[in-house]
């Protein structure tokens, strides 16, 4: 049976208060967030955007989807977790700094906003999924102990997913830091060694011992390496980096961690694409980079995989070419569309209902 998708078209560099309308509209009319019963805890994934790039979903959006949210008598937190790489996304005292200069905080978002500290143990879930390339997924506590989720996602291109919108929100963007990093590479980071100064503070967080310092550079052994990340969170010249690895295996593994965060709440989460300000690359990217098409609406499932494919679909169809693929010619993202649908997270077939 196919999904049902809803849409609502937004013009170029429409307005705010206009796309707010718009967007309430959609959110009423729609009925995908009438699972929400009271007293549910409810944690509303987003990117608040790396510093430099302005491409992430205006916290206008967010407080007005918080808001819906909260009539339903339920608590709320909106949240994102911490990155692997260099930014001030990094650690949550410093992401939580940069989410108020981006315009989310408690007080603008009527919900708490919440970055959960990784580094901490108690704040991870080790979720048993047995999939092919995920045996046991790292993802935030935070995200496995809600009743529901709702994922915020703006949809635009990616270096390694060809594009990136719900899947990827909730997939790579749930995942604790060892999480990310189990899906970028099979293991180990790399150290760039022009970049370390010998400190040591990898060595004293490796819970496995992996570290040495010799000649005054950090050296991992990949044999004792399990992956943790612990060592990245610590580095302070951020010489610790991920090993990108092949596009094709971190899709797969971005759809197995998402079925990990959603496989007991197939009835209990709603996903809302922004096909708005759509760049060339990923909100993580710490800069302004080009727009490869022109703004299109907000789509709004029940289904990540019917919400991507539909936004897919209509931003290519309106650009009147794939734009994603002619961003990003090496990685075909409906790869990872496909991979979710075989896991049961979704249908690849939708009805686009446009509002
Ligand atoms: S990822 Fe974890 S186990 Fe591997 S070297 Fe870094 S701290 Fe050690
Ligand atoms: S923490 Fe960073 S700078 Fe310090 S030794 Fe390790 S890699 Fe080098």
């Amino acid at each position: 049976m196919k999904s049902r998708v809803y849409f609502i078209a937004v013009g170029n560099e429409e307005e705010a208060s206009s796309v707010n309308n718009k967007l309430n509209a959609l959110l009423k009319e729609s009925k995908v967030l009438d699972f929400i019963r009271p007293g549910y805890k409810v944690a509303v994934k987003m990117h608040f955007g790396e510093e430099g790039n302005t491409g992430f979903v205006n916290p206008a959006y967010a407080a007005v989807i918080c808001g819906q949210i909260l009539k339903k008598g339920c608590e709320a937190s909106l949240s994102d977790t911490n990155t692997l790489y260099r930014g001030r996304r990094l650690n949550s005292e410093d992401h939580l700094k940069l989410a108020a200069e981006h315009g989310f905080t408690e007080s603008s978002m009527g919900v708490k906003v919440v970055i959960p500290d990784d580094t901490n143990k108690e704040n991870v879930s080790s979720v048993d999924i047995g999939q092919q390339l995920i045996k046991s997924a790292k993802v935030c506590r935070l995200y496995i102990d809600a009743d529901a989720i709702v994922a915020i996602s703006h949809f635009k291109g990616h270096m390694l997913t060809g594009f990136g919108g719900a899947i990827k929100n909730i997939g790579m963007g749930c995942a604790s830091r060892e999480g990310k990093l189990a899906q970028h590479c099979d293991v180990s980071p790399v150290v760039y060694a022009d970049q370390c100064e010998g400190c040591a503070e990898c060595e004293k967080a490796c819970p496995a011992a992996a570290i040495s310092i010799i000649n005054n550079k950090s050296v991992i052994d990949r044999s004792k390496c399990v992956g943790c990340a612990s060592c990245m969170a610590v580095c302070p010249t951020m010489a610790m980096f991920v090993d990108l690895g092949s596009g094709i295996k971190v899709q797969e593994k971005m759809a197995e961690y998402a079925y990990a965060v959603i496989k007991e709440k197939k009835n209990r989460s709603a996903f809302i694409n922004f096909a708005l300000k759509i760049n060339k690359e990923c909100d993580c990217w710490g800069a302004e980079n080009p727009r490869i098409a022109p703004d299109a609406g907000i789509f709004i499932s029940n289904d990540p995989v019917s919400a991507d494919k539909a936004t897919l679909d209509l931003v290519n169809k309106l650009s009147g070419r794939d734009v994603f693929r002619e961003a990003h010619p090496d990685h075909e993202g409906i790869r990872h569309l496909k991979y979710a649908e075989g896991l049961g997270l979704g249908n690849l077939d939708y009805e686009l209902i446009s509002l």
